[in-house]
C-alpha cells in the first residue's frame, strides 16, 4: 500500500516522532500551522473516520490519551489547544490515513477556514 503515514509508522520514511505506543504515533506536520502543530495517528492504516469499524473504537480513545500526554509533555494544557480530523474533501482531508491534528502555541478563532 501507498500510503505515506503507514511508512513514517514502519521508519521507512522518517518522521520527526514526538511520542508513540503501541497503537499511535505523532510526529512533527511537515507544514506546521502553529508553533506546534502534530499529527497523532493510528498504527493500523484507516484511510478515513468513516472507515472506522466498531473494532477500531478504541483508536479514538487512544488518539485522545495521546494529545492529552502530547500537551501535558509540551507545558501547553492549561492554555490549550485544538485538536482536527479532517474527512474527505469538504472536511480537507488531504492524506488518506487517519489522522488527528494537534496544534498549539498559539489562540486559534473559530470558525476555522
Ligand atoms: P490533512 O489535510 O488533514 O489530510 O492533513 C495532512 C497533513 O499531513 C498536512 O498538514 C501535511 O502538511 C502533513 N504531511 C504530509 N506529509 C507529511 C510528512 N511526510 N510528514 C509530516 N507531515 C506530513
Amino acid at each position: 500500500m501507498d500510503c505515506i503515514f503507514c511508512k513514517i509508522v514502519d521508519g521507512s520514511i522518517k518522521g520527526d516522532i514526538v511520542y508513540e505506543n503501541d497503537d499511535v504515533v505523532a510526529f512533527r506536520d511537515l507544514n506546521a500551522q502553529a508553533p506546534h502543530h502534530i499529527l497523532i495517528i493510528p498504527r493500523k492504516h484507516i484511510a478515513t473516520v468513516n472507515d472506522f469499524t466498531a473494532e477500531d473504537a478504541s483508536i479514538f480513545g487512544q488518539l485522545g490519551q495521546a494529545a492529552k500526554q502530547i500537551a501535558g509533555d509540551l507545558g501547553v494544557a492549561e492554555n490549550g489547544y485544538r485538536l482536527v480530523l479532517n474527512c474527505n474533501d469538504d472536511g480537507g482531508q488531504t492524506v488518506y490515513h487517519t489522522h488527528m491534528h494537534f496544534l498549539a502555541g498559539r489562540t486559534f478563532t473559530w470558525p476555522p477556514g
